[in-house]
């Protein structure tokens, strides 16, 4: 997503005074915000989208909500924007036009874990960190895990079909979600898939919904597959001279049919903007490489050694190991820390999902490099002509 306002037409003031005349009769007012200082932080998520402040907000409690907002908007004509977290990166939940923004992080609850069945059901606005504590509670595991897991919620989670590090073994939302309640344009409620983990028969409507980022309906209720809580998990932390030696090692890893839960890899430039913010890295280290196993001890434990064989035959500097959750925590916090840290070099950050074949990702990485070199040189350009000239020091980090 570029950092800019997309030019799409407001609706006449008089259909916005409809809408929000409607919503409060149908809603009561206590669901309905109206101001612009309740409404302004409805316009943004995380993304670098510039919004239009909303001229209503519903807080949806309950599917209910959901299907009279939808009736009033098509009502009114105007649009609806719904939102779970807010911290989608695409801009998803931003509101271009104005018009309504559909709250359901206020649809919190978990409905049901079904221990036989292994599966759960829950509302849209159950933020996801919450659901795996509940889950694992219960001796089960849900796998989708974006790096946001302890703000962003169900709801935002399909509609993005949201991937994370564990994708590598375990795949990303689609592959988990199973049924889904939800209200289409004009409030009418209809039920997708099924409840169960067996279901062949139909057309695979569930799928088409999961990653329709906000397009088609509006959910209301989720059900999701779980899968056994693994026995234990080993983080291995790899430090390398260079990104190429990090990337070999990796691509190696992959060819090894060895199957970690993550791998993931930090070039030079990101270890420099952690430097910057203060985390404690190796400063002889010029890329990291973080890599995480999961299943029986004793699986882990020789898949750990081999690893780590892995990574120094590769060149790595250092290997650190870890099995206990505290320790683990310490070699993701710089991980954990990495968006905030980069985000900092500069007033705009566009993150990109990039996806290459697995054998050319050393490839990938030495394009980034090369394209980093050239929009420096660039930059370096501007500014010395910038100076020249006398004016003031572009805001690009
Ligand atoms: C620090 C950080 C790390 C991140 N890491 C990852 C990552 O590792 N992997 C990844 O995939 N993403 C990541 N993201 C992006 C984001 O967190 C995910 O896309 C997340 O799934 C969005 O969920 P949300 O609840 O915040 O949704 P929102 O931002 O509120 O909405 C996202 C989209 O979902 C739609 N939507 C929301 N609720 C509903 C509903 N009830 N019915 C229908 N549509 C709805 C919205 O209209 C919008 O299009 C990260 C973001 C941040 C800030």
């Amino acid at each position: 997503m570029l950092p800019f306002r997309v030019d799409v037409p407001r609706v006449s003031e008089a259909a916005r005074d409809k809408a929000r005349r409607l919503l409060e009769a149908r809603l009561g007012p206590s669901k309905v915000l109206t101001s612009r200082d309740a409404c302004e932080r409805f316009a943004r998520d995380e993304s670098e989208a510039e919004g239009v402040i909303p001229d209503a907000v519903v807080l949806a409690t309950s599917a209910d909500d959901v299907s009279a907002t939808l009736a009033v908007a098509l009502d009114a004509e105007v649009p609806v924007t719904p939102r779970a977290g807010g911290t989608g990166r695409s801009g998803g939940a931003v509101p271009v036009a104005g018009g309504i923004v559909l709250a359901t992080i206020g649809m919190g609850s978990i409905k049901g874990i079904d221990r036989e069945e292994g599966v759960a059901i829950v509302e849209p606005g159950v933020v996801l960190g919450d659901l795996h504590d509940a889950v694992e509670r219960e001796g089960w595991f849900y796998a989708p895990d974006p790096n946001s897991l302890k703000s962003c919620a169900l709801g935002g989670n399909v509609a993005e079909n949201s991937g994370g590090p564990r994708a590598v073994k375990y795949g990303v939302t689609r592959d988990y979600v199973l049924g889904l309640d939800a209200v289409l344009v004009g409030g009418e409620p209809l039920s997708f898939g099924r409840r169960t983990r067996k279901g062949v028969t139909g057309y695979d409507t569930t799928s088409l919904l999961v990653g329709s980022e906000g397009t088609l309906a509006v959910f209301t209720e989720v059900t999701v597959k779980l899968i056994p809580k693994p026995e234990s998990i080993a983080t291995l932390l790899a430090t390398f001279s260079n990104v190429g030696d990090a990337a070999t090692a990796g691509q190696s890893l992959t060819a090894s049919r060895l199957l970690p839960r993550c791998i993931e890899l930090m070039d030079g430039q990101t270890l420099e903007a952690l430097r910057q913010a203060g985390n404690a890295i190796d400063p002889s280290a010029g890329s990291l490489l973080l890599v995480e196993l999961d299943g029986p001890l004793a699986e882990v434990e020789s898949g750990a050694q081999r690893v780590a064989d892995l990574c120094e035959r590769a060149g790595a500097l250092e290997v650190l190991t870890a099995h206990q959750s505290a320790q683990r925590d310490r070699l993701w916090a710089a991980r954990r820390e990495m968006s905030h840290a980069v985000r900092k070099l500069s007033k705009h950050k566009l993150a990109q999902d990039v996806v290459v074949p697995r054998q050319r990702v050393v490839e990938l990485l030495e394009l980034v490099s090369t394209l980093f070199a050239k929009a420096r040189r660039a930059l370096s350009h501007v500014r010395a002509r910038g100076r020249r000239h006398g004016a003031r020091q572009l805001p690009l980090g």
